[in-house]
This record gives structure tokens, sequence and C-alpha cells, in this order.
């Protein structure tokens, strides 16, 4: 007997399309750890600027030594699901460490925000609920969202990105649902733009609606200590429900999380889907984010870095004739037009000793493809100084300046 080949064989002929139309992602392969520069296997060492390693923290020694020592204590893993015998202390403790840093009553960790996201939206909506979410939010909330629809037939909806307008008008037209969960990314991460949460809690609380505000690319990011997107607009503890990301600033290992109030964090571990039929958190990764959450309450200056680095390598990108979208987040987005040539301008900075991704349709819209930077506390002037004269370089050779 042998495996269906007719099958593999129709995969196969997808993939070589997939070639042949320039949009296949070759995987790039490291030797060392997540850092400014790393060593790419075949090309030694490169600057990274297209990492979420935003704190620097991947590789901060006691974030590594928190994940040895649990591994120690607690072995390789749950072996269970967690209300069966797979929660260990280490998991309450980084539980209530999230819960501090962002300004929520409790919390409840997942084995990744995909996860979380996906895990939330169906577990507290009913028939008759409504659901409306930003067109540029994340592709865990979109599938979280079609999750829900098909699952509790409840009504969705999208409303353009961060037009309030129409956001007030999708929700006045559903008055009459009983519960009504407005969706929304904290950064964009194409756009490296940060959602209007005053205006949209302020809409929330006019219509009755529950405001999910996805923090993944903001959480250790934004705001004065790093808190995220709350922080940044001055309302810690006035959102209803964050989840975010362990896998970007807080370690990037991997992990998620929802925060919220006591009770929906309790009904998310009562009834959520991933919670109650999936393993934990590995312990080793579970303490090395609550390191990684300590190191950042202890150590702002991190994000003060990553802010002043972000401005710096903003300013001088432009300054040299690139036209990076506006914004405050450390994400710099480098518009350059059609998909092909984001993807030649990637490959030649890769050349140049410069490993940034770039972007095009359909994750972004035709003609506004990208070469997305993203900077981190960890990147000297040197890094930034070297990735800016490849910039340029590249830049003039394809005529993007
Ligand atoms: C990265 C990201 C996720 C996924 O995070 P994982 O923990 O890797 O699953 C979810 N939402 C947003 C907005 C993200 O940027």
């Amino acid at each position: 007997m042998s495996i269906n080949t007719e099958f593999t064989g129709a995969l196969q002929a997808e993939l070589d399309q997939l070639k042949a139309d320039r949009v296949y992602k070759q995987l790039n392969h490291l030797e060392s750890p997540q850092a400014a520069r790393v060593q790419m296997e075949g090309r030694g060492e490169v600057v990274i600027l297209s990492s979420n390693n935003y704190l620097g923290l991947s590789n901060e020694p006691s974030v590594v030594e928190a994940g040895i020592d649990a591994l120690r204590q607690f072995g390789a893993g749950t072996a269970s699901v967690r209300f069966i015998c797979g929660t260990f202390t280490v998991h309450r403790d980084l539980e209530e460490a999230i819960a501090r840093f962002v300004g929520t009553e409790a919390s409840l960790s997942y084995v990744s925000a995909w996860n979380a996201n996906e895990a939330l939206t169906s577990t507290i909506v009913e028939s008759g609920d409504f659901v409306v979410s930003d067109e540029l939010n994340h592709a865990s909330i979109i599938d979280s969202v079609r999750l829900a629809k098909a699952i509790k037939k409840c009504t969705t909806a999208v409303y353009k990105h961060g037009d309030l307008d129409d956001l007030r008008a999708k929700l006045a037209a559903n008055r009459g649902a009983r519960r009504k969960i407005i969706w929304t990314d904290g950064v964009f991460s194409m756009e490296g733009s940060i959602a209007k949460l005053p205006e949209i809690a302020q809409i929330a609380r006019d219509e009755g609606a529950i405001v999910a505000m996805d923090d993944s690319h903001a959480t250790g990011v934004l705001g004065e200590t790093g808190r995220g997107t709350a922080e940044h607009f001055g309302m810690l503890g006035e959102v209803d429900i964050i989840t975010s990301t362990l896998g970007k600033a807080l370690g990037g290992a991997a992990g998620g999380f929802i925060a919220a109030s006591s009770a929906l964090v309790d009904m998310m571990t009562q009834r959520s889907r991933p919670q109650l039929f999936s393993n934990a958190l590995p312990p080793t990764v579970a303490a090395s984010s609550l390191q990684a959450i300590r190191f950042a309450e202890q150590h702002p200056e991190r994000v003060r870095q990553l802010r002043e680095n972000a401005r710096y390598f903003r300013e001088a990108i432009t300054e040299a004739g690139f036209s990076p979208l506006a914004g405050e987040t450390p994400i710099v987005p480098i518009i350059v037009g059609e998909t092909a040539k984001a993807i030649e301008m990637s490959n030649r900075l890769l050349d140049e000793g410069v490993f940034v991704t770039g972007f095009g349709f359909p994750v972004v819209p035709h003609g506004q493809a990208r070469v997305r930077c993203q900077l981190s506390a960890a990147h000297t002037r040197e890094d930034m100084d070297f990735a800016l004269a490849a910039f340029r370089k590249v830049g003039r050779a394809l005529g993007v300046i």
C-alpha cells in the first residue's frame, strides 16, 4: 500500500503555482537566538528588522534562566489539560503578573494568542448576539468571529478600518442584540497604527457594547511603561477584555492570554474549549514569560529605548527618501508599490545583511506592497545605521528613492 499520490501530486501542483506567482515563502534558518543580529544558516550574521522581539527579552539571561529552572522544578509539561491535572503554581503566578501588568482583575493563559482569540468569541456569545470587527483585525480574530458565527449563530459585521461612523452605524443597526462585542487590534500590525481606543470605548458605552482588544503588538511596547494601548491612552482598567501574546515583546517564546474581569476569566476557565480540551502552556514557557514581565516592570528604560529607536529609524529612513507610513509605534512600514518589488527589495536587503520581510497582496491591498521594518530596544545605533545604509543602496538600485 502507498500513500495517496494523487493528493500529494495535486498539492505539489498548487505549490508550484505559488512559486510561479512569486508568492512562495522561503524559510530562513537561524542558528543563534533572536537578537538585533543573528546567525543565519548559509549567510552568517544579519541585522534583523522583522522580529517582534521588541524589548530584546527573548535572549535576556534572566528570562532564559527562569525557563531552565522551571524545567528542573516542573519537568517538561502538564501531561493534561488544566482542570484535570495540568495547572502548576507557575501558571497562577504568571496569570497574576499578566493581570497586574495590563491592568485587569484577572487573566488566563493559552498556548498562543491565536488560541486565546479563537477561544473568546464563541464562548461569550449566543444566538441573538452581535459581533463587529475592524476590517484590518488579525487573522486570528477573523477566524474567531467566523467560528462564533458558525457554531453560535450570532450576527457579525465588519467595520471599515478605524471608521468610527461605520462602527456606530453597525451597532445602531443591531440595537436589538442581547450582547454586542466590538473586536479591535490595539496596534494594527501591517500599518503600525493604533486603535482609536477612547472613541471606541465611548461608542461601546453609548451602545451598551463590550470592547475586546487584541494587544499583541502593544503589550510591552505602548504606554510609558509598556503596559499597552490602554496605558498609551491613560485608560488602564477601562477595557473590558484584553487579549495578547507572550510570543512578542514578553520573551518571545509562545503563549497568549485573555485578561479581563474575574468573572470573564472564570467563565473562560469553565467553558472555553481550548482550555478544556488542550494542554496548558509548558512550565518552561510560563516561567520565562513571568520573568519577562517582571523584567519589563523593573526596566521601563527598555520601553523608552524602543521608542527612541523607532523615532530615530523613522526619521532617518524618511530623510533617506523613503515614505514610511506615519505613526508612533516601532512598526515602520515602507510602501514600495507592487508585490514583486517588495519581495525583490527584501531579497536584496538580505544580500546586504538585513533581514526584513516584504508583504504584498493579499496580505495588504494591491499597489501598497511594503517592506515592514520593526525596531527593537536591542538595536544599537550601529545596527540601525547599518540597515539604513543597506536601504539607501537597495532603494536607489530599485528606483524606490
Ligand atoms: C502575533 C499576533 C497574534 C498571534 O500570536 P501568537 O501568540 O503567536 O498566536 C494574534 N493577534 C495579533 C494581533 C498578533 O499580532
